[in-house]
C-alpha cells in the first residue's frame, strides 16, 4: 500500500490507483499533485486532469487556478488542463479534422439526437409493417411516444460505449431471439446513414450542416482517430505527460479505453475513484480501471476529511454489504462534532413532508446552518415532487429544485414565445390564439376567460353565435372591435408581442424570438418577483431559466443550421424532448436543494435528509432498459450469466447509491420514509440504518405530522394557551405565553398582535343601520329577512354574486310576457331574437335554455288563455310605492316598494295577485298560504298602495318551468291574517334597521352565498 505523498511527488512515475470512500480528499489530491508537478517545471500543458461531469469540472478547475495561484503558477495556459472525457474525446477529433482538412465535428446534443430520431420513427410509423425498419408489432404504438425514443437513444448509446455496431447488434438480436434489438440495429444503420448525409452534405453545400456527432459516440469515434492516424496519437501521448482521472467509477468501457490509451503514453496516471460509488450502471459505467488486479501501486484513502463519525459509520455500514471486497468502503470520519444519523418514520406523506420541515426549520432558527447548508436527496425527483418541495415552501423555506421533467416547448412561457413566431409565419388560428391568451403573456385566468368570452360576444355584430376562439382571433388580429378595459390589457400584450414577432418574420429567428420576448414585459415582471422571495421567486428563477435555454437552443440552431427560419427553430425546439441540461448557478442561492440521488453526485451539505426510502422505490428494482431491455443487452455484452438474477446487480447499484447520498453529508443525517400498511412500507434500508441511528432506541410507531416550527403554527399554539377557558391550563403557562406572543408581535409576526384577531376589534358603531324614516321593504325580500337577517344585510350589501345569468334570463321572461297580447308566436320570435345577446358560456348551455324557455312562453300563453274565464286583467308589471303605517310605536313604518307580475280582477271585482315564477320546483300548498311576498303585496292592495282597487282576492304562485304549469293559491287576507301580516312587515323592518343582526340558521343556509363569512354555521361545515 502507498501513501497519498506518492500521488504529489513530481519524481513518481507509471500508474497509480487512487481509491477511497466518500470525502477522502480524492479530487483534493489529483489537484495537489497536478499543481504540484507543474510547480515542479512540468509544462502546464502536459497535464490533463479528467472529470466526469461539466459541473465537476467548473469546480476542480477553480480550485486547480487557486492552489496554481498559491504556487505563483504560469500565467497563460493555452490548452485547458481540466476538462470531461468527452470535451477531451472532442478536442482529438477537432485536431484530427485540422490534420486532414475536413470538417470540425460538431456534438449533437442528447436533446437534439432525440429529435432526430424521432423524425426517423414517425417514417417508421408512417411506413408501417413494409418499413425499413423491422420493428415487432408489440412495439409499433410505442414508436411515436417521446419515452421510446429516449430508450432507444439509450440502447444506441450502450451500444457505441462498448464498439457495437448495427451488424453486431443485428447478429447479437439474432442469436438471442430478440426481435426489438435487430429492429434497433436496423435503425442504427438508418440513423448512421442520415448522420452521415448530414456530414457528407457539409462539405459540399454551404447550407448543409456540419459532422454531428452524439455523446457517447464521441469517445468511440477519437478512439478511431487514433487508430487510424498514428501521428495524432503520438502528437497526444507526447503532450499529455500527466495523466489524472478524477471519479473513475463513472467511466464507461469506451472511456476506460480511451484512458488506457492515453496512459500508455504518459509519464504518470493517476485513477482515482470510489467503485462503491459506481451508480450509472445503468448508462454502462463500470469500475472497471479501479478494480483491475494488475501490477499499479494502489493508493488508499481512509480518512473522511468530510463525514463526521456518525455519518462515515452509517456510510462504511452499508457500504459492507455490497458484494465482493473492493477496497475503499472504510473511511473514519474527522471533525470537532460527533454527527447525527436518525431515522423518522411518519403515518403519510403529508406527515413525513411535515417532519422534514420541522428538522429543516429547526437546523435553520435553532443551529443557524445557513439554508444552503441542507439538502434533501431523493431517488426519483418526479416522485417527490408532487408533495414535497410544495410542503417544504409552504412551511418558509427557501427551496430550489431543478427544473421539471419535459422539453423546453413545455415551459408555458416557451410555448407562448414559439405560438408567436409561428403566427408571424403562418398566422393565428383559434388554438393558438387560446393559448396566447391564456399563457403568461395575456394571463387570462379561467374564471376572467368567462368574462372576456362574454365580453367579446357583446361586442360581435355578426348574426351568428361564434365561438371564442375565433372571437380572439379577430380580437388579436385587429379585426375585431375595442374591449372593455379589465381585458384590454391583457389582448393588448397579446397583440403586441404578435405584432413585434411578424415584424422581423423574413429576419434571423433570433431577433424575432428577442422582440417577441421584450414586448412581452416578463422579463420585467419576472425579475422583479426574483427579488421577493418564496414560491414566487423560485418560480420566477425557474421561469427565466426556461427562456434562456430557448434562446441558448436559437442560438445553437441558426449556429448550426445556414438558412435558418423561424418554423425550423419552432421545429428544433418542438422536437427536443429533453429539458435543458441544469445550469449552476453564478451565485448559489441560499435554499434547500431538493436534489435526486444521482443529481447530489459530487456535492456536499451540512445536514442531509434522505427522504422516500421505501419499499419498490429505493432500492428501486425493476428492470433496467424498458421495452427494448437495454440492461439485458448489456449483461449479454458483458459476458452476465443468464441465469444470474436481474434484480440482483439492481440492488447493487441501489445500494451503491445509497452509500453515495450518505457521503454527501458532513455533520447530520435525517433518513424518512411512510410506514402505512395501506400506502407505502419502509425498504429494507430503513432498517439496516435504524440499527445505527444514535437515537436506535426510539419508539417505531409512525408519526403523524409534527407541528412544524413555523411562526402561524407557533402563533396559533400560543393562542390557543392564552385563550383557552378558565382552568384549562396553569396561569403561569399562560402567562408565559402570552410573554412570548408579545414578544412575536413586537417582531411584527402576523397574527401576534391581539389588536388583529377576530372578534377583538372594538365595534365600530352602535348606531342602526336606518335610524329614521320608514324603512323600504321589497316584498320578495320580506321571507329573507324574516328567514335570516344576517344574509339579508351581507346579500344587500356586496355579498351576493353582483351578476347572474340566471336572473337575467327570469327578467328577459318576465319583460316578455308583461308586454299583454302578444301572441305565442310573437314571443318565441322576440324571445329568439335577443337569445344571441345574452352572455352563455357554452352552446350546449344556450340551446337547453332557450327550448326551457321558448316551452315556458307556450305556457304561459296557455295558462293566460285557460284563465280568462277566471280573471279579467288589470296590469302588468304594476308599480307598488307607499308607506305602511306601524300599527305599534316600538315598530318601525314600511315603505313598500316593488312591481305585481300580473294583477288581476275576479268575479267578485277584487284584486289577485299573480306571480310568474320559471323555477322547475313549485312550492307546497301550505307554503303557498304562507308565501310572505303574496301576502305583503295583498296588504299593499288593502292599504291602497294600488291605484285600481283596495280588496284584495287573494295570490296566485304561477310556475312555468313545470311541464303543464302548476299553480299554487293564497286565500284573501282575513281580518286576522292581515294583522298578523302587518306584524310581520313591521317585525322585519325593524330587523333591517339594526343594529343587530341575527344569524338565524334555516333551511336555506345550504346554498346561502355568505355563509363563508357566517358566524352562526360550524368551521368548514
Ligand atoms: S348561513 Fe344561514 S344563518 Fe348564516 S347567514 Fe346564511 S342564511 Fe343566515
Amino acid at each position: 500500500m502507498a501513501s497519498s505523498r506518492l500521488i504529489t511527488d513530481p519524481a513518481t512515475r507509471g500508474a497509480v490507483r487512487l481509491i477511497g470512500g466518500p470525502g477522502t480528499g480524492k479530487t483534493t489530491l489529483l489537484v495537489d499533485a497536478a499543481a504540484a508537478h507543474i510547480a515542479a517545471g512540468v509544462d502546464p500543458e502536459s497535464v490533463l486532469l479528467l472529470c466526469p461531469t461539466a459541473r465537476s469540472a467548473v469546480r476542480t478547475r477553480r480550485a486547480l487556478s487557486t492552489a496554481l495561484a498559491s504556487h505563483g503558477g504560469p500565467a497563460v495556459i493555452r490548452q485547458p488542463l481540466v476538462r470531461t472525457l468527452h470535451s477531451y474525446a472532442f478536442a482529438v477529433l477537432r485536431l484530427a479534422a485540422q490534420r486532414t482538412g475536413g470538417p470540425q465535428p460538431r456534438l449533437v446534443t442528447g436533446t437534439e439526437q432525440d429529435g432526430i430520431i424521432r423524425e426517423l420513427l414517425a417514417g417508421d410509423v408512417e411506413d408501417g409493417p413494409n418499413g425499413a425498419v423491422a420493428w415487432p408489432e408489440s412495439l409499433r404504438p410505442a414508436l411515436a411516444t417521446a419515452g421510446f425514443a429516449t430508450q432507444l437513444r439509450d440502447l444506441l448509446a450502450r451500444c457505441a460505449e462498448r464498439g457495437v455496431d448495427g451488424p453486431a447488434l443485428e447478429r447479437i438480436g439474432r442469436l438471442n431471439g430478440r426481435p426489438e434489438w435487430v429492429a434497433a440495429a436496423q435503425f442504427a444503420r438508418q440513423y448512421e446513414h442520415v448522420m452521415l448525409l448530414r456530414a457528407a452534405a457539409g462539405r459540399t453545400a454551404p447550407q448543409a450542416t456540419v459532422p454531428a456527432l452524439g455523446a457517447a459516440e464521441l469517445v468511440g469515434a477519437a478512439l478511431e482517430a487514433f487508430a487510424t492516424d498514428p501521428g495524432l496519437l503520438a502528437g497526444e501521448r507526447g503532450r499529455v505527460r500527466v495523466l489524472l482521472v478524477d471519479d473513475a467509477q463513472h467511466l464507461d468501457p469506451q472511456a476506460a479505453r480511451l484512458v488506457r490509451v492515453m496512459s500508455a503514453g504518459a509519464a504518470l496516471t493517476v485513477v482515482a475513484g470510489d467503485p462503491n460509488q459506481t451508480v450509472f450502471g445503468f448508462r454502462g459505467a463500470e469500475p472497471a480501471l479501479l478494480t483491475c488486479d494488475d501490477s499499479d501501486r494502489v493508493v488508499t484513502l481512509t480518512k473522511s476529511h468530510r463525514c463526521a463519525p456518525a455519518v462515515a459509520r452509517a456510510v462504511c455500514a452499508v457500504a459492507s454489504r455490497l458484494p465482493g471486497r473492493t477496497t475503499g468502503r472504510v473511511i473514519d470520519g474527522t471533525g470537532e462534532e460527533p454527527g447525527f444519523l436518525a431515522v423518522r418514520l411518519a403515518s403519510s406523506a403529508h406527515a413525513e413532508a411535515a417532519l422534514i420541515a420541522d428538522e429543516l426549520r429547526r437546523a435553520h432558527l435553532v443551529d443557524n446552518m445557513p439554508w444552503a447548508q441542507m439538502a434533501v436527496i431523493v431517488r426519483s425527483l418526479p416522485h417527490a415532487a408532487a408533495v414535497l418541495p410544495r410542503a417544504l415552501a409552504a412551511a418558509g423555506i427557501p427551496v430550489r429544485t431543478p427544473a421539471p421533467g419535459g422539453g423546453p416547448a413545455d415551459h408555458p412561457a416557451v410555448r407562448s414565445l414559439l405560438i408567436a413566431l409561428t403566427a408571424a409565419a403562418e398566422g393565428l388560428n383559434g388554438e393558438k390564439a387560446l393559448t396566447l391568451i391564456t399563457g403568461p403573456i395575456g394571463r387570462i385566468d379561467p374564471v376572467s376567460l368567462r368574462g372576456l368570452r362574454r365580453s367579446l360576444r357583446r361586442g360581435n355584430d355578426s348574426e351568428k353565435p361564434r365561438e371564442l376562439a375565433d372571437l380572439l382571433v379577430d380580437a388579436l388580429t385587429g379585426e375585431g372591435r375595442t374591449h372593455p378595459t379589465v381585458y384590454a390589457a391583457a389582448l393588448c400584450r397579446v397583440r403586441a408581442v404578435l405584432g413585434a414577432a411578424a415584424q422581423l418574420a423574413d429576419e434571423d429567428p433570433r431577433h424575432a424570438l428577442w422582440q417577441a420576448w421584450s414586448r412581452s414585459g416578463l422579463q420585467r415582471r419576472w425579475l422583479h418577483a426574483t427579488t421577493r422571495g418564496g414560491i414566487i421567486a423560485a418560480q420566477a428563477d425557474r421561469d427565466l431559466d426556461a427562456v434562456t435555454a430557448l434562446f441558448d437552443i436559437a442560438d445553437d440552431y441558426v449556429a448550426h443550421t445556414p438558412r435558418a427560419t423561424a418554423r425550423g427553430l419552432v421545429e428544433a425546439v418542438t422536437n427536443r424532448s429533453l429539458p435543458s441540461p441544469d445550469r449552476e448557478p453564478p451565485i448559489e442561492p441560499d435554499a434547500v436543494a431538493v436534489v435526486s440521488a444521482h443529481a447530489a453526485l459530487g456535492r456536499e451539505w451540512d445536514l442531509v435528509v434522505i427522504a422516500g426510502l421505501q419499499e419498490g422505490l429505493w432500492p428501486n428494482t425493476v428492470p433496467r432498459g424498458g421495452v427494448l431491455a437495454t440492461q439485458k443487452l448489456v449483461d449479454v455484452l458483458d459476458g452476465v450469466a443468464d441465469a444470474a438474477s436481474p434484480r440482483a446487480p439492481v440492488l447493487v447499484d441501489e445500494r451503491r447509491l445509497l452509500v453515495s447520498a450518505l457521503g454527501r453529508a458532513r455533520r447530520r443525517v435525517l433518513i424518512t420514509a411512510v410506514d402505512n400498511d395501506d400506502v407505502a412500507v419502509p425498504s429494507v434500508f430503513v432498517d439496516e440504518l435504524r440499527r445505527l441511528a444514535e437515537d436506535s432506541g426510539a419508539p417505531t410507531v409512525p408519526a403523524d405530522a409534527p407541528r412544524v416550527l413555523t411562526p402561524a403554527a407557533l402563533v396559533g399554539r400560543l393562542r390557543a394557551v392564552v385563550c383557552s377557558p378558565d382552568g384549562a391550563v396553569a396561569e403561569g403557562i399562560r402567562r408565559c405565553a402570552a410573554t412570548q406572543l408579545a414578544r412575536l408581535a413586537a417582531a411584527g409576526v402576523p397574527g401576534a398582535d391581539p389588536a388583529s384577531w377576530y372578534g377583538m376589534t372594538a365595534v365600530s358603531t352602535d348606531r342602526p343601520l336606518l335610524d329614521h324614516g320608514p324603512v323600504t321593504l321589497s316584498p320578495s325580500t320580506l321571507a329573507m329577512i324574516a328567514d335570516c337577517p344576517l344574509r339579508w344585510l351581507l346579500e344587500r350589501h356586496g355579498g351576493a354574486d353582483g351578476y347572474e345569468l340566471r336572473a337575467a334570463l327570469g327578467s328577459v321572461l318576465h319583460t316578455l310576457i308583461a308586454a299583454d297580447g302578444n301572441t305565442e308566436v310573437q314571443l318565441i320570435d322576440q324571445l329568439e331574437n335577443i337569445w344571441n345577446a345574452l352572455p352563455f358560456d357554452s352552446q350546449w348551455y344556450s340551446r337547453n335554455e332557450l327550448a326551457r324557455h321558448r316551452a315556458m312562453l307556450s305556457a304561459f300563453c296557455r295558462w293566460r288563455a285557460q284563465t280568462r274565464h277566471e280573471f279579467t286583467g288589470v296590469g302588468t308589471e304594476v308599480d307598488v310605492d307607499g308607506v305602511l303605517s306601524s300599527p305599534h310605536r316600538d315598530l318601525p313604518d314600511v315603505r313598500v316598494r316593488g312591481r305585481i307580475d300580473r294583477l288581476e280582477r275576479d268575479g267578485s271585482g277584487r284584486l289577485v295577485v299573480v306571480d310568474v315564477k320559471t323555477g322547475k320546483q313549485p312550492v307546497s300548498k301550505d307554503d303557498a298560504q304562507r308565501h310572505a311576498q303574496l301576502a305583503m303585496y295583498q296588504l299593499a292592495v288593502a292599504a291602497g298602495l294600488v291605484p285600481t282597487g283596495a280588496q284584495p282576492g287573494g295570490g296566485r304562485l304561477v310556475y312555468l318551468g313545470k311541464p303543464g304549469t302548476a299553480e299554487r293559491d293564497q286565500d284573501a287576507l282575513t281580518p286576522d291574517a292581515e294583522r298578523e301580516w302587518r306584524q310581520a312587515v313591521h317585525r322585519a323592518a325593524a330587523a333591517a334597521a339594526g343594529p343587530e343582526f341575527l344569524a338565524r340558521v334555516n333551511d336555506g343556509c345550504g346554498h346561502c352565498p355568505v355563509r363563508s363569512c357566517c358566524p352562526a354555521r360550524e368551521p368548514g361545515s
